[in-house]
């Protein structure tokens, strides 16, 4: 059946949720709309050095973002549309599109940053004032704002009391599209569909320098598609959701060992949608299994859910060095030892072989991030917004609510009732790598003497200027 004609034309703007299905925004544009264009920005400045020395999105995550837009764009193809991928930021380039295809309605989602959050607020104000509708929905988490039993100002501090508030909620069913996409015009020019080749381009030449040799693309292939295969394989072909509980905290997380789902670089790309992943793994428990793995799998993708909403309640102080209380913790920035964690060559192997494996591959397992982000702020005594920095830059699966959020905890800023973590790095290598197997296969050995290192190491303010206490 053919839908009637609304004589409007849509733009959607993709960005963390690279998927088609369950994107409401994108079902509400179709709705409306009979002609549509889809767009992704990617701003070349993210990929150039910063201030603090490295930018903010390395090659693997550009590797990652640019197999999601490739298989995007193939099912966008399948029903005769087109992705434009432009360079440069929203703000520059959105309302000129706006005019050039005279477009009536734009769609998007928000993320958990608050940059972006305000970015879309200006950007609605300004389309306004070319009488272009604006929506933009929370669609990569389990709830919207409406479906939370409390305003998102009102919402606790810490995560228990969080997850006894939503835990009885039913997370609400992803919403596949109501109409076919191939039931709408493309709006661009057929001679405007350019060619995506496997290899992305470098958007500057400092990834030219991040080439590792390690092939992490193989390990975590973006797209939706890809996701969905990865995530049917772990759930119902090895039902490896079924030990979770037990080799979670395994620190070597290759993906064929199925420690843990591994599922978070698509889920921050928003290729696979969390009430998707919701819904599967209840279908799981319905169908073959529900144990306590299944259930720590959910508490789990609530706390993704806590980090989320924390940081829309934060917004700013999320990245400030006190927090929301303005503590200021004893921690400084010293240049070598910062370097010397970023490298892996620290006095502590347990770290090195983690932040060689981070580099390497663009993942770490949870552990992985917990041991490191201990030893940054207790041993090595580095204001914890380096480390965050690093990890923004270094991770497939940043996400701003869940790293800052991570940092802020472990760091005794945020959201942890004990006021922070410090982990005894013997006690955890102990614990998690007895045999030295995983700091051997990651050359974690090198470990100077611990005098060594911060020696001539004076403490110097960060490039902002503001003080660290
Ligand atoms: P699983 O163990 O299989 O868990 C399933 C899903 O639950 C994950 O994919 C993730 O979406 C969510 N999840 C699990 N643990 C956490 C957690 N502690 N916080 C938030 N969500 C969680 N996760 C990110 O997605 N992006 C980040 O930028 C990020 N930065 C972190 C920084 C630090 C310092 C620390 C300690 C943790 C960080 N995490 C981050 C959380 C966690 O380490 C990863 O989500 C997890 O390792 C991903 O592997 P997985 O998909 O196999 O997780």
């Amino acid at each position: 059946m053919v839908s009637p004609s609304t004589g409007q034309r849509g733009l959607y703007l993709f960005s963390n949720d690279l998927r088609l299905d369950d994107n409401p925004a994108l079902n509400h544009l179709i709705n409306q709309c009979d002609q549509l264009l889809f767009v992704y920005l990617i701003d070349p400045q993210e990929s150039e050095n910063s201030h603090r020395g490295f930018p903010r999105l390395s090659l693997h995550r550009w590797q990652f973002i640019w197999d999601c837009l490739r298989d995007l764009n193939s099912q966008l193809e399948q029903a005769g549309h087109h992705l434009l991928l432009l360079k440069g930021n929203a703000r520059q380039l959105l309302p000129e599109l706006c005019r050039r295809y005279r477009i009536d309605q734009v769609a998007g989602s928000y993320n958990s940053g608050c940059d972006e959050y305000r970015q879309w607020q200006i950007l609605k104000h300004e389309l306004s004032a070319q009488q272009v509708s604006c929506l933009t929905l929370y669609q990569n988490t389990l709830f919207s704002p409406e479906w939370l039993p409390m305003d998102i100002e009102q919402l606790p501090k810490q995560f228990t009391p969080f997850r006894k508030a939503v835990e009885n909620l039913t997370v609400p069913q992803p919403v596949d599209l109501s109409l076919k996409l191939s039931q709408r015009a493309c709006l661009l020019p057929l001679t405007e569909h350019q060619p995506w080749p496997e290899q992305p381009p470098l958007l500057s030449d400092y990834q030219q320098e991040q080439r590792t040799g390690t092939d992490s693309r193989r390990l975590w292939p973006g797209g939706s598609r890809e996701g969905w295969r990865h995530y049917r394989d772990y759930l119902w072909d090895q039902e490896a959701v079924t030990h979770y509980k037990a080799t979670r905290n395994i620190l070597d997380s290759q993906k064929a060992f199925h420690h843990t789902s591994q599922l978070s670089p698509w889920l921050a790309q928003g290729c696979l949608s969390p009430r998707q992943v919701w819904r599967e793994l209840t279908l799981f428990e319905n169908q073959v299994c529900r144990n306590e793995s299944t259930e720590w799998l959910k508490f789990e993708l609530l706390w993704r859910e806590f980090f989320h909403w924390n940081a829309h309640r934060l917004g700013p102080a999320l990245y400030q060095f006190g927090g929301e209380r303005g503590k200021t913790p004893l921690t400084s920035f010293y240049p070598q030892r910062f370097k010397s964690w970023c490298e892996g060559t620290t006095p502590y192997p347990i770290v090195n072989a983690c932040m060689k494996q981070l580099k390497a591959t663009g993942m770490l397992s949870n552990r992985g991030r917990q041991i490191v982000a201990s030893a940054l702020v207790n041993e090595l005594e580095i204001d914890w917004r380096y480390g965050a920095a690093w990890f923004e830059y270094q991770l497939i699966d940043y996400d701003p609510g869940s790293n800052y959020g991570n940092w802020q905890y472990i760091a005794g800023v945020g959201s942890d009732p004990r006021g922070g973590r410090h982990f005894n790095l013997q006690k955890q290598t102990e614990q998690y790598d007895p045999d030295q197997r995983y700091i051997r296969r990651w050359q974690g050995g090198f470990a100077p003497a611990a005098d060594a290192v911060g020696i001539d190491d004076w403490p110097i303010l960060p490039p902002d200027g503001t003080s660290t206490g």
